[in-house]
């Protein structure tokens, strides 16, 4: 297919395109590309798919069609003679005068390819209205860093739910395959609807919803319960709890205080693996699902004292664990009561375990994932290479994930230590800050961490939450930016 030439279209932006023009994605390997040539990507060019999966074809032929409309290039599978490295979600492309090429191994592959052709796409020039999409001639290799590449999200009350659907879909825009979601008091279980809180809107159709669109876009929901401490579904520092403060009925479920569960209660194990059950399901029974665990406190009631704690705990997390193995699914839990805050190794790392930390690991299942947090406390610019917590649990016999927050500067050395010791995968923690910078550096600094490329350009951050806008249709100021507010609605009635 002979595309146009359009150097002349781009040369009256010539000063734009040279003064600020950022050809990137985010994230991405490998590019190089000619910024003085660039060619049509509308309804002239074709664009051939090169991958042993037939749906990759059709996925990349409605996905234009969703983008670009009536100047979508056409799409035909195809041999291209491009050579794609190793792995599985490995891709190639190369956009020239003659057209369009992606080549991969799988439908993921390939998907990442359009991903990064829609992130470095700009509308033609000259015209009132985009008439079709430019790109400069380009040659592409990329391939992810690690296989595992997990964002992790929560559901508060105050968060909009448009901005999970939002932040799930940046997530698989800047290449996440997995999305664990916490719902804070907010799933709404028919099973047990006095667990949540009453307004709870992360409800069955809703869940549906969002996974539908993860399975389309390949990003993979893995729900999350926390089966231990943090029972309130509340931050600590609130006091609240979704079940206590609205149907005391249910204290006999929980430790005094609310904070943990009770776990020497028979009822507990059955409303956990109740919900387990019914979350894992609404989900789509996906290969993962996590059961939280940290910042757990010792047990206190009079019947738990009864036993050791750490056969209290070991019983009901394996057993949980186990029930989850038996829906086909793998456990993932937080590490940090796993390690003795005691232990001079630590010193420097979050632990939160007693003396019988060691003990509980060594009886755990080995198929239990975990998930290693380390937030770098007191130095956010931390750049240390060995992760000596992480090795250990490898060493264990585990498999461990590298679980940063906002020390963005960790990310990269944490990811490449997780390759180095042969573990498990990332997952970027994003607790109450999915929200303005914090939002930026958390996103970028671990999408390009897990791919394993250097952080490219902010642009590439503002261009890429405006695109999931438009597949989103928003319509509402507040789902625009990475800020509900740009000014906050307070200060109109205090000043
Ligand atoms: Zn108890």
């Amino acid at each position: 297919m002979k595309t146009k030439r359009i150097t002349d279209v781009v040369a009256a932006c010539v000063l734009c395109a040279t003064m600020c023009l950022t050809v990137t994605a985010a994230p991405l390997q490998k590019l190089t590309w000619d910024k003085n040539t660039w060619v049509a990507f509308d309804n002239t060019i074709t664009a051939t798919v090169d991958c042993p999966d037939p749906a990759a074809t059709e996925w990349v032929k409605a996905h234009f069609a969703d983008w670009y409309g009536s100047y979508a290039p056409k799409v035909a599978s195809g041999k291209t003679g491009l050579t794609v490295q190793d792995g599985d979600e490995a891709y190639v492309a190369a956009v020239d005068a003659n057209g369009m090429k992606i080549a991969s191994r799988t439908l993921a592959g390939t998907r990442w390819a359009a991903y990064t052709l829609r992130q470095i796409a700009i509308a033609k020039r000259g015209t009132f209205k985009t008439e079709g999409m430019l790109l400069p001639t380009m040659n592409i290799t990329d391939a992810p860093h690690l296989s595992f590449r997990a964002i992790h999200l929560c559901w508060f009350p105050e968060v909009r739910p448009q901005q999970i659907e939002r932040a799930i879909r940046l997530a698989a825009l800047m290449k996440f395959n997995y999305a664990i979601i916490e719902p804070w008091g907010m799933y709404k279980s028919e099973k047990h609807p006095w667990w949540p809180w009453p307004q709870a809107n992360m409800t069955k159709d809703e869940v549906n919803r969002l996974v539908a669109i993860g399975k389309d876009i390949g990003i993979t929901l893995i729900p999350q319960i926390n089966v231990y401490g943090h029972a309130s579904s509340s931050r600590g520092c609130t006091i609240k709890h979704s079940a206590l403060d609205l149907h005391p009925e249910y204290e006999p479920l929980f430790e005094p205080g609310g904070w943990n569960w009770c776990l020497s209660n028979p009822e507990t194990q059955r409303v956990l693996r109740e919900l387990i059950a019914e979350m894992h399901e609404n989900f789509g029974n996906p290969p993962y699902f996590h059961l939280g665990c940290d910042e757990a406190q010792r047990q206190t009631c009079p019947e738990c004292v009864k036993t050791p704690n750490s056969e209290l705990v070991l019983k009901h997390i394996a057993g949980l664990a186990e029930f989850v193995k038996s829906r086909g699914a793998r456990a993932m839990m937080w590490h940090d009561m796993l390690i003795d805050k005691k232990d001079a190794r630590w010193k420097g790392f979050v632990a939160n375990g007693d003396s019988n930390a060691t003990n509980l690991l060594a009886r755990l299942p080995k198929d239990i994932i975990i998930c290693d947090w380390q937030y770098s406390y007191d130095n956010m610019n931390e750049t240390r290479k060995e992760w000596p917590t992480m090795t250990y649990f490898k060493e264990q016999g585990f498999s461990v994930a590298c679980c940063p927050w906002m020390n963005d500067k960790s990310m990269k050395p944490m990811a490449d230590h997780i390759v180095k010791i042969g573990g498990f995968g990332f997952i970027e923690t994003t607790w109450h800050h999915l929200r303005g910078s914090d939002w930026q550096k958390m996103y970028m600094g671990a999408a390009h961490a897990a791919w394993g490329s250097p952080v490219s350009h902010e642009v590439s951050f503002q261009r890429s939450l405006r695109l999931i806008g438009q597949d989103m249709k928003v319509t509402d100021y507040l789902d625009t930016g990475f800020l509900n507010y740009q000014v906050p609605p307070s200060w109109w009635i205090s000043n």
